[in-house]
């Protein structure tokens, strides 16, 4: 029988309003995805095409818009899974790509593996001719850096992380005072063949070691989707997430019986109080319930299903 479409997106969980020219990428990103899923194309075509707008804009800690990580590189970690067969394709540390999410959709579709790491990741999306990122001028990175939070608001993690870079590179790194506006992005989306997909693409966090890999390409941690359950993408502390496997904890309570409300309060009341986390979920079950839900006090995030325009908010309940 013929599903009637669905897509959801984020802009990330934080505790920043979301500007106008937010809102309307966001709307613009759902449009986008929702026109794919009404003519009758895979949910995973929805949530690439969303998301790439989303990467493409500059707006969101992801694609052109992503974090440097403290040695001044932009590396960046991306996945999507289809609930059908479970097929599930990842990058992690990716440089110079425009689109994370369009290469971890050609190692989905293109290999046989799941997940694709660092050089190997960034030679890999070359041999595909993806498009690429201008890279960040040598003043852009001095300024990336300086645009970090003040010392004096760093919590006592990301001062010992600061510490750390700087006793291994030699060098103390100036931090200012402007702080970071833009979040991580991710959909979820139901099509007509009543087959979820999730995707998620993202620069990290602030105060990042080179080299370090939140929970966004790891499939169960930051996405998941399987047709007996539903479809999760999740955004926040990337270190928090991975040590609850919140995505698929989240889908094994949808396959239980759980509404996607309840499934989504239950586990991120656990991140909270196991790990002491914060984090915001995009919850699609494969009946078309849905859930945006997050315990950080905000998080910028719509949804559409073709009636009226596409809702888009930074507070959902
Ligand atoms: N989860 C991402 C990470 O830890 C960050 C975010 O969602 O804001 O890399």
């Amino acid at each position: 029988m013929t599903k009637h479409p669905l897509i959801l997106a984020h802009g990330g969980a934080g505790v920043r309003a979301m500007t106008r020219t937010q809102r309307a990428c966001l709307a613009e990103a759902l449009a986008a995805g929702y026109k794919l899923l009404h003519h009758g194309s895979p949910a995973l075509d929805a949530i690439e095409t969303t998301i790439k707008v989303l990467e493409a804009s500059g707006l969101f800690n992801a694609g052109v818009g992503a974090r440097l990580q403290l040695d001044g590189t932009r590396r960046m970690d991306a996945s999507m899974m289809e609930g059908r067969e479970l097929r599930a394709g990842a990058v992690a540390g990716i440089e110079q790509v425009r689109h994370p999410i369009a290469a971890a959709r050609l190692v989905m579709d293109k290999t046989a593996h799941v997940l694709l790491v660092g050089a190997q990741a960034t030679a890999f999306a070359r041999h595909f001719k993806l498009d690429c990122q201008k890279q960040p001028t040598p003043a852009q990175r001095r300024a990336a850096i300086k645009a970090l939070p003040h010392r004096d608001r760093l919590t006592v993690a990301q001062r010992h992380t600061l510490r750390l870079f700087e006793r291994m590179e030699g060098r103390r790194t100036l931090t200012g005072e402007a702080g970071e506006a833009r979040e991580t992005v991710g959909a979820v989306a139901l099509d007509q063949e009543g087959t979820v997909a999730a995707g998620a693409s993202t620069g990290g966090i602030a105060l990042m070691l080179p080299g370090r890999v939140g929970d966004t390409p790891l499939i169960g941690c930051g996405i998941y989707a399987d047709n007996e359950a539903g479809a999760v993408s999740m955004t926040g502390l990337g270190e928090s997430i991975i040590r609850i496997a919140v995505a698929k904890e989240i889908a094994d309570c949808l396959a239980a019986g759980a509404g996607p409300a309840s499934a989504a309060r239950l586990v991120l009341a656990k991140v909270a109080r196991r790990v002491a986390g914060a984090a915001g979920a995009l919850v699609l079950a494969r009946n078309g319930r849905f859930a945006i839900t997050h315990n950080t006090p905000r998080i910028v995030a719509g949804y559409w299903d073709g009636t009226g325009k596409p809702v888009v908010r930074d507070k959902f309940k």
